[in-house]
């Protein structure tokens, strides 16, 4: 993967067995060895990765999110998310859901930044390493901290501190020092995004969750070793909120509003990604034209700011339905996400 590229990759998952008894047809392929999505029987859609039903949750995260996990170990930061309908696999991509389901990248991202730490550790000049994770939800362009129940969102701020990353002033960071204890953090505040003071089931896929790992590594200083430096790296895992039509029907009053806030989030999302692409692009072309990066229009792309361009390595996994009664939202989905590479 070059330096701060965008990569996108599709997933498409089975039919559900509700589906199937309800006659739904298989309308989206993958065209094998290709990258190539095609819908019905003409429109083609190209991207680096291409995942059909039948591959597993190991395979997606080995092709893709593996030498993230390696490359925040040796210091950079990354970003992967997830993208889609609600109900296409954002959240089964991303994390397991239940103990009988295979573990997602949440999972496997746990399990390998533990094993690849004590390999680092064994390095001569490692003095330390600490590993802290924050857990927030953004819902209606507000704030929730998922690792601390008694916040509330008015608590939280985003700012930028002096060397530019981004800081949510207020929330928890914990700091966990094995996959399970990571796991178990996750999981808690998965239990807190369903049952959120609204109460409301739906909730979940109307806001976006913004999974942060960071890892502190202090060294000894080459020149001299009675100092030490710390080096910090993130590795952002965001599951974020389902696209909604504007037209859909039953769309009135507070889902309304709410629908506006997740399109507006996800928007700004789309901007800044086609902004960071064609940066890329002008850098391999030699054209140093610069492309203004609108991060500043959504709590989103204000949260991922330090997470997503410069250095950082970025990866969206667009996730689909197969069946031929959601073809207009697989549509707008892998539209979006041609558009990102
Ligand atoms: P989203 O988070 O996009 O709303 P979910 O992740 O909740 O969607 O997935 C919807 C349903 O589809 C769940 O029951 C989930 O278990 C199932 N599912 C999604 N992707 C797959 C897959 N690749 N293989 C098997 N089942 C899947
Ligand atoms: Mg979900």
């Amino acid at each position: 993967m070059s330096e701060g590229c965008v990569r996108v990759a599709v997933r498409i998952r089975p039919l559900l067995p509700k589906e199937v008894l309800h006659d739904h047809r298989v309308c989206v392929r993958v065209v094998p060895g290709t990258g190539q999505v095609m819908v019905g029987e003409d429109r083609l859609f190209t991207f680096d990765n291409a995942f059909g039903p039948s591959v597993s949750q190991d395979e997606v995260y080995e092709s893709c999110v593996q030498s993230l996990v390696e490359r925040l170990v040796d210091g950079e930061n990354a970003t992967v998310f997830c993208y889609g309908q609600t109900g296409s696999g954002k959240t089964y991509t991303l994390g397991r859901r239940s103990r009988d389901e295979e573990g997602g990248i949440i999972d496997h991202a746990a399990q390998d930044l533990f094993l690849y730490l004590a390999e680092k550790r064994k390095e001569s000049d490692v003095v330390d390493v600490t590993v802290k994770v924050s857990y927030i939800e953004v819902y209606r362009e507000e704030l929730r901290d998922l690792l601390q129940l008694q916040t509330t969102h008015k608590e939280l701020r985003i700012r930028e501190d002096e060397r530019g990353n981004t800081v949510v002033v207020g929330a928890n960071e914990v700091v966990i020092t094995s996959a399970e204890e990571l796991l178990n953090n996750v999981e808690m505040g998965n239990i807190f995004r369903h049952t959120g003071t609204t109460g409301m089931n739906e909730r979940s896929s109307r806001s976006h969750t913004i999974l942060t790992l960071q890892v502190m590594l202090s060294c000894h200083n080459s020149k001299n070793s009675s100092f030490k430096s710390v080096r910090s790296s993130k590795l952002c895992l965001v599951d974020l909120a389902g696209l909604e039509r504007a037209g859909k029907t039953g769309n009135t009053g507070t889902q309304l509003k709410e629908s506006a806030h997740i399109n507006t989030g996800l928007f700004a999302l789309g901007n800044v990604i086609r902004a960071l692409s064609e940066l890329s692009r002008n850098r391999h072309t030699n054209n140093s034209c610069s492309a203004h990066v609108p991060y500043r229009d959504a709590k989103i792309t204000r949260l991922l700011r330090d997470s997503l361009g410069g250095s950082a390595h970025t990866l969206m996994v667009a996730c689909v339905s197969p069946s031929d009664h959601f073809v207009a939202d697989t549509l707008s989905v892998l539209q979006f996400a041609s558009t990102a590479r």
